[in-house]
């Protein structure tokens, strides 16, 4: 394994930077950036900058060129990826729900009328996609799930209710999984439907994390009648196709790239953080930590470099992505902790307050990294799969 850029893939990335420090906004990561000032300009902004990375040839790398995308292969998409995060480019979570899972699964299920009509605006950020899967009772034993899909005539009608559901308030499309078969149980008798979020009968209610951020959400269906034609694959058969949306996770995530990139944030942060007459960043304590960090980043990155191999090799993500989930996301935690602990109390104060250090970022990210070991499978759901799966250890 080399870890080396070949030449075409060092030109790939000369292009990919050469482009992103050329539209990215001039005065991007300077204090003096005017960061977008509520959720709804921040989405605007969002979708103006999907935009762009369409118009540049930027969207949906990874997807066909058929359907708009530019098919570029597994390691030049992490390359991507690396200098976006190396260069703190926005993050695009909101739109990625679409580009990155719905998109996949349309074009590896849908019909060709769905294809037509969702991809190209999903690619162009005219619409938001949210994914309604979880429900109160059901999230990492997602096949337990509840909410109703009744058939009448061409239409199903929809009871119940998600939770958890991101960006379902800035939505204008969800993917939403229902039971369709009140008889079954478990992974049986469910269907997959895309649902228009203006259709009536849903409520969207904000959930205020301990960010005091509102990300995600409650979404109430009562009555929403959804065209049958909406339906992806088979009525009954849903399960299938959640699987895919699982499964597309390309193993091209560069999060050691936002990791490092978060480390070199922290150590110019240290050196401006004063410690009994000299710096943070000059107590051997914390320079030995953030080096132990620095590491760990590397040994990451050939981690998810190896995971992108075994993707060429195989075609499909193995189990190993559950074990790089598991390391970066608890490596997340705990330097978002070790960085409140270097800065000190000005590393807690949140943004808007003249004492925040960074505007608050440290505080923010300090409490998010939380939420990483329960997104996208949590901890003990990937060690068990890491035991069953990897070790064959029994079930
Ligand atoms: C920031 C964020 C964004 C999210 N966005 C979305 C979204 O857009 N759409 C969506 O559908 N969902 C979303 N989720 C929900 C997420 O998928 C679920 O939270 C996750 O699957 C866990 O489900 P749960 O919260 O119901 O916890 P539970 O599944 O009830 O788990 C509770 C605890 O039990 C443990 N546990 C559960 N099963 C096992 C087991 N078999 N063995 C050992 N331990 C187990 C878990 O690890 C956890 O510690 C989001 C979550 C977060 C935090």
């Amino acid at each position: 394994m080399d870890l080396r850029d070949n030449p075409e893939e060092a030109a790939f990335r000369a292009d990919a930077r050469a482009w992103l420090e050329a539209n990215l906004p001039c005065d991007w990561g300077t204090p003096a950036y005017q960061k977008p000032q509520s959720p709804a300009e921040e989405v605007d902004f969002l979708r103006h900058w999907q935009r762009q990375l369409y118009d540049g040839g930027w969207a949906g790398l990874d997807w066909p060129e058929a359907y708009g995308g530019r098919d570029v292969g597994i390691i030049q998409n992490m390359i991507w990826n690396e200098e976006y995060m190396r260069l703190r480019a926005p993050n695009q979570i909101s739109m990625s729900v679409g580009t990155s899972l719905v998109g996949p699964t349309l074009i590896a299920r849908g019909e060709e009328w769905q294809k037509e009509r969702f991809l190209a605006p999903m690619l162009k950020g005219e619409e938001v996609w949210c994914q309604g899967f979880s429900e109160p009772n059901a999230g990492s034993d997602l096949a337990s799930l509840r909410t109703r899909g009744t058939l009448v005539g061409d239409e199903v009608v929809v009871n119940g209710q998600k939770t958890w559901t991101s960006f379902a308030h800035q939505s204008d499309w969800c993917i939403l999984v229902v039971r369709t078969d009140p008889e079954s149980v478990r992974h049986r008798g469910l269907s997959f439907l895309l649902v228009d979020m203006k259709t009536p009968g849903i409520t969207i209610r904000p959930l205020v994390e301990m960010t005091g951020h509102a990300w995600f959400n409650e979404v109430f269906f009562d009555d929403v009648r959804v065209p049958i034609r909406n339906l992806v694959g088979e009525i009954d058969k849903g399960w299938d196709i959640v699987m895919t949306t699982l499964s597309v996770e390309r193993g091209t995530s560069a999060q050691h790239a936002k990791l490092f990139a978060d480390l070199e944030l922290l150590i110019e942060a240290a050196r401006r953080t004063p410690r009994a007459g000299r710096t943070a960043a000059d107590d051997p304590l914390v320079r030995q930590k953030i080096a132990g960090f620095a590491a760990e980043m590397m040994v990451m990155r050939m981690g998810a470099y190896r995971n992108a191999w075994a993707l060429l090799e195989k075609g499909v993500p193995g189990p190993e992505g559950s074990t790089l989930k598991v390391f970066w996301s608890e490596l997340d935690q705990r330097m978002k902790a070790a960085a409140i602990e270097i800065l000190g109390p000005r590393g807690m104060v949140p943004e808007g307050d003249p004492l925040a250090l960074d505007d608050g970022y440290w505080a923010y990210e300090a409490l998010w990294s939380r939420a990483a070991t329960i997104y996208a499978g949590t901890s003990e759901v990937q060690r068990n799969i890491i035991a069953n799966r990897v070790l064959g250890l029994p079930r």
